[in-house]
């Protein structure tokens, strides 16, 4: 940071960022997500500057107009380096207990996802640790998540309930999630997903368990307000397409946005109930059928890809991307966090976005950032560069975007802006120590 400058007519901001190599406003897709070949443009401004005043952000341009017109006390050289929004991780299951390395290591040794829903492991174990858990240990828990999301360029996130699964414990974990949305700087936003797996007790009467999610699950989370949106993991041998539909309708009924977890193990025509109920998005999309991803694009459903849940799966089969985008279906990325997935990291999304499904950065970082908004239902506070908008801001050490999904394995950034307050910044923290050999 260096001195203010001084002179007459000035603003005053808060924080300025100056003479970015690259600063990436997104700007202008506020109110439909960018789709097609606008997924490319990423509204790049050379030597660029921001301002930001009261957790907004109030001007943005070259850095020449804005030193011309603002004055800080804190005025933060991004020379070298680029300037982005902040991720928006649209897809994690946040709040549980536990962790489930032992069953990690049965997955590198073969075992399946229905062996090891079986073996009474997977989310059904982390249910039980998470009824278990006391509320301020869940609490937390997220919040140490929560920074280290932040530290890799977070500032907002979805996060769904579901291991709670009876109706007590889901309102117990989305009460935590409003909990850290007041308590952390990185927003939260809270969905139900008591359908996330079905409970051993119903393994053989599926149709019950929804009953029960649509008559007493549904409207006590739509009472409590602790919920904006409703998702459904509709699956083979979880629940099926007539289930899913029943619960986003009900859910709909009660003023819950549907979301899904659509076509992600096999083709099973999820996609096309997706775009029946009108779901805000559809999740996964391993083996969308052309027709249901065309019926997505009609209906304007968004598709949140999650290439860390298919690696972390040792799938070969990532969502068809390039067939998404060149349909006319606007494409966001998430990380899918979960007890499984311990990827707590949107630079890694991009990149393997990049590596798999073969978006180009560009739109891949489009995809982490507007329209993963968009897919929160966020768009229009923030996602993009543009006044108005919340100061959500990060800035990567690495000279223009493209270092975003070619650099893998290496945390790019450097400072993070989170609501209009600096709240990392790596340039701070003490130099690594190095061990000296002694003689
Ligand atoms: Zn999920």
């Amino acid at each position: 940071m260096s001195k203010p400058q001084k002179g007459r007519s000035h603003e005053s901001a808060d924080i300025l960022i100056v003479n970015a190599e690259e600063l990436l406003t997104l700007a202008g897709s506020s109110q439909t997500p960018r789709k097609g070949k606008e997924m490319r443009d990423l509204g790049i401004i050379r030597d660029g500057a921001l301002a930001i005043r009261a957790g907004k952000i109030v001007a943005v341009g070259k850095t020449h107009d804005i030193t011309k017109t603002f004055r800080s006390e804190y005025i933060l050289s991004a020379k070298g380096k680029t300037v982005l929004p902040g991720f928006v991780d649209p897809h994690t299951h946040l709040v549980f207990a536990g962790s489930r390395e032992d069953e990690f290591q049965m997955k590198v040794e073969g075992a399946t996802f229905n062996e090891l829903l079986d073996s009474g492991g997977s989310a059904l174990k982390t249910a039980k640790e998470t009824r278990n858990a006391r509320v301020e240990k869940l609490v937390d828990l997220g919040l140490e998540r929560l920074d280290t999301m932040m530290a890799h360029g977070t500032t907002t996130i979805e996060a769904k309930s579901g291991y709670g699964l009876t109706a007590d414990d889901e309102l117990k974990i989305l009460g935590v999630t409003k909990r850290l949305n007041r308590l952390h700087c990185v927003g939260v936003v809270s969905t139900y997903m008591g359908a996330h797996v079905v409970p051993i007790d119903y393994r053989n009467s599926v149709d019950e368990y929804a009953k029960l999610i649509i008559e007493e699950g549904i409207p006590r989370v739509a009472d409590s307000g602790l919920a904006e949106f409703c998702d459904v993991f509709c699956e083979r041998g979880i629940f099926n397409l007539e289930q899913s539909k029943r619960i986003l309708l009900a859910a709909k009924k009660h003023g819950l946005k549907p979301k899904m977890h659509a076509d992600f193990l096999c083709a099973f025509g999820g996609a096309e109930v997706a775009a029946a109920v009108g779901a805000i998005s559809a999740d996964h999309l391993n083996y969308a059928s052309s027709t249901g991803i065309k019926a997505m694009a009609e209906k304007g459903v968004l598709a949140v890809l999650l290439p860390a849940a298919t690696f972390s799966q040792m799938m070969n089969k990532y969502a068809d991307a390039r067939l998404m985008i060149d349909s006319g279906v606007a494409v966001a990325l998430a990380s899918g966090f979960n007890s499984s997935l311990w990827l707590p990291n949107q630079q890694l999304s991009i990149a393997m976005a990049c590596h798999f499904m073969r978006l180009i950065p560009a739109e891949a970082i489009t995809a982490a950032t507007i329209n993963a908004a968009h897919a929160v239902c966020r768009a229009n506070e923030i996602g993009s560069l543009e006044v108005g908008k919340q100061a959500n801001v990060i800035v990567l050490g690495a000279p223009n975007h493209k270092f975003l999904g070619y650099s893998v394995g290496v945390n790019l950034v450097e400072k993070v802006i989170c609501g209009g307050r600096l709240t990392l910044d790596r340039e701070k923290q003490d130099e690594p120590v190095l061990l000296s050999k002694t003689e």
